[in-house]
């Protein structure tokens, strides 16, 4: 199967930054480059809790742009203060959802049996999430990052049925290449992407890991996310620092494969 023929998605994370005005700013200014997406191309804006609903009623007007909560809680509801529902996202018409990014798993001690209750939480309220996997440089300098993400991956996603695994996002993104200005290459990008589709056909099947998206995370910039997106394996990117910045992520989206 063609790879175009799975979703190409730009995902932006603009993690803890921006003031509402300043988001909302962004917003405009990547609207009105009035960049129309091809049906299997997507664009999500995981921003932050309070600019949820503001953020769901600009793109209200655009096919293809979609809100994600940067996280949530594995939990349904309860006495957990300053925790926010899967429930209470989807109150809101919020259908995606980052679950894992390794900033969580590392300053919030998120763990892979965590986020197999996050990831069946979300999916219960109709809530795609966008699941992060990826290995810190210590591992890779060992060359264990294939046996990492699987493990990531079994512990994390492969509980569920095919049905819920075809409605999953994955996101690889090695800790290394986040917010540091170092990329995986090409190379690397693609070995671990077609890794992870191998993974996913021998539990799934191959017609289900074909479907999957499966995106690549860590500093993606406008210079260069037209080389890894052209991997046959990268679906678009999960994108931090440069999503921030309106004529990077313009060009971050006109990077998706066609
Ligand atoms: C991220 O936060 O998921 C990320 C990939 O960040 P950056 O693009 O800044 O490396």
């Amino acid at each position: 199967m063609k790879s175009t023929m799975r979703k190409q998605i730009a995902a932006a994370n603009w993690k803890m930054n921006l003031t509402y005005q300043q988001g909302e700013k962004l917003l405009d200014e990547i609207f009105h480059a009035r960049i129309s997406l091809a049906p299997h191309q997507q664009v999500i804006f995981a921003v932050p809790f309070p600019y949820l609903i503001m953020a769901k009623s600009e793109v209200a007007d655009e096919t293809g742009y979609n809100i994600a909560a940067q996280n949530c809680n594995e939990k349904q509801s309860g006495a957990y203060t300053g925790e926010v529902s899967a429930e209470m996202l989807k109150s809101i018409g919020i259908k995606y959802c980052i679950v894992g990014h390794s900033e969580r798993r590392e300053y919030y001690l998120e763990t892979n049996k965590m986020l197999a209750d996050k990831v069946n939480i979300c999916l219960q309220n109709n809530i795609t999430p966008i699941f992060c996997c990826g290995e810190a440089l210590s591992i890779r300098e060992k060359n264990q990052q294939n046996e990492f993400v699987q493990q990531q991956l079994e512990e994390s996603l492969f509980h569920l049925p095919e049905e819920n695994l075809r409605q999953v996002i994955i996101a690889y993104e090695p800790i290394w290449a986040i917010g540091t200005g170092r990329t995986a290459s090409t190379q690397q990008a693609q070995e671990m992407h077609q890794y992870i589709r191998s993974i996913l056909a021998g539990k799934y099947g191959q017609e289900v890991a074909d479907q999957v998206s499966v995106l690549y995370g860590g500093s993606v910039k406008a210079g260069n996310a037209a080389e890894i997106f052209s991997c046959p394996d990268v679906d678009g990117g999960l994108v931090g620092g440069a999503s921030l910045v309106a004529q990077d992520f313009i060009q971050i989206i006109k990077a998706l494969k066609q």
